[in-house]
């Protein structure tokens, strides 16, 4: 292999798909002049996505971030509060905290999902509780696209009055005892970001039951005009509104969701069974509780048991054109959160050193994944394997 071939990357993490029905939308958007702002596509993108997440009310946005800042908004977080916020995902989770002045305080993982544990939260909730502290609001994520443990989260923090924003960003098409991800806060957000389960080429949307709070939503999202013939401002607002065009291209990749997901679960199964019997690679954990849509298939490697540890492994497919990822790096690792409040943290540190994401999008072919499978397989060894760790 040659040194160019060697650095161009031919397998991503998960790259956009685009299908036919995404060509006619636009297309139509685009004919009938429509473009931006707003226009029909957005009023049935949001109504098609309202049915398939099982929530009364959407308002279709420019970016996950922009929904989790709105629904922090909505919820009335500001200077001075504090908001409990899972450790172990995308640096846009905690943001928007940081954007109203507020403080985040990272709650770590638990080992059956990787997600937010409900045994830390409810020390946290009454722990603060108890010295007239309560958080304002928790941001729980669905990492890679599996559900939080909301049988215990959502009571605990109804009977601690903290409301739950669900940062589902990753989630869209994942259940919950059969109910749609998006669903289980007070407000449940998703991302349209280019490499997420779809894609408006950038975008997202900001879910809820409430009918009053969504339309705010949608006002805040537009700079929060007056409805006046000329440009009238009572209130700051911001500029988060999705556009014609993009909500065109949303609705043609919602319309398959459902192979979508059901070609990232094949992708996953394959590189189970091929790596099924390799000592020292195991895979994210699947909690009882829900079905994943599998956004990412993540591993671990135990560098002991393996020879070699996830780093390693990480330049081997890098080499050979496949890119691959390590887990996120925990939020209170992250240099511009230093001295933020962490409850725990060993679980998502351990998944971070262990953990790496492998091409997971739905347009992998089967040789594909196979391949990636035998370049995880033949990842050079340590000669001291075993004994230096
Ligand atoms: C992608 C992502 C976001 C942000 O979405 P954008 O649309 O890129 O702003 C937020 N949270 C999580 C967990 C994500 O993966």
């Amino acid at each position: 292999m040659t040194a160019q071939q060697a650095t161009a990357t031919r397998l991503f993490l998960s790259p956009p798909a685009v299908g036919h029905d995404e060509h006619a939308l636009v297309a139509d958007a685009l004919a009938s002049g429509w473009v931006t702002p707003l226009g029909p596509h957005v009023d049935a993108f949001e109504a098609e996505l309202a049915a398939t997440c099982g929530v009364g009310h959407v308002a279709a946005l420019s970016s996950g971030t922009a929904a989790i800042h709105l629904a922090l908004h909505l919820l009335g977080v500001g200077p001075g509060d504090d908001v409990l916020v899972s450790t172990l995902t995308f640096i846009a989770t905690a943001n928007p905290v940081t954007y109203l002045g507020a403080r985040p305080v990272f709650v770590d993982s638990e080992r059956a999902s990787w997600n937010l544990d409900p045994d830390l939260l409810a020390h946290a909730l009454h722990h603060r509780a108890r010295h007239g502290r309560p958080p304002k609001a928790l941001v729980v994520v669905d990492l890679f696209g599996q559900c939080a443990d909301y049988d215990q989260i959502v009571p605990l923090c109804a009977e601690h009055g903290v409301a739950v924003v669900e940062d589902a960003a990753e989630a869209l098409g994942a259940t919950h005892r059969g109910r749609p991800a998006g669903s289980f806060g007070t407000y449940g957000v998703l991302s349209f970001n280019g490499n997420k389960i779809i894609t408006t080429g950038g975008g997202g949307a900001l879910l809820g039951d409430d009918a009053g709070a969504i339309a705010r939503a949608r006002w805040l999202g537009s700079q929060a005009r007056e409805p006046a013939a000329h440009y009238e401002h009572r209130e700051v607002g911001f500029n988060y509104r999705l556009s014609n065009v993009s909500a065109a291209l949303g609705r043609g990749q919602l319309r398959t969701l459902h192979a979508r997901v059901e070609r990232r679960h094949a992708v996953n199964a394959r590189y189970r069974s091929a790596l099924a019997e390799l000592p020292g690679v195991a895979f994210a954990p699947v909690a009882p509780w829900g079905r994943p849509n599998h956004w990412l298939t993540c591993l671990t490697v135990d560098p002991a048991a393996f020879g070699a540890d996830r780093e390693d492994v990480r330049l081997h497919l890098a080499a050979h054109g496949v890119e691959a990822r390590p887990a996120w790096k925990p939020l209170h690792r992250q240099p511009v959160f230093a001295g933020c409040e962490v409850v725990g943290g060993d679980v998502a540190d351990e998944v971070f050193a262990t953990g790496l994401c492998l091409p997971s999008g739905p347009a992998l072919t089967d040789a594909d994944v196979d391949l990636v499978a035998d370049l995880v397989t033949s990842t050079p060894r340590r000669r001291t394997t075993g004994t230096h760790r």
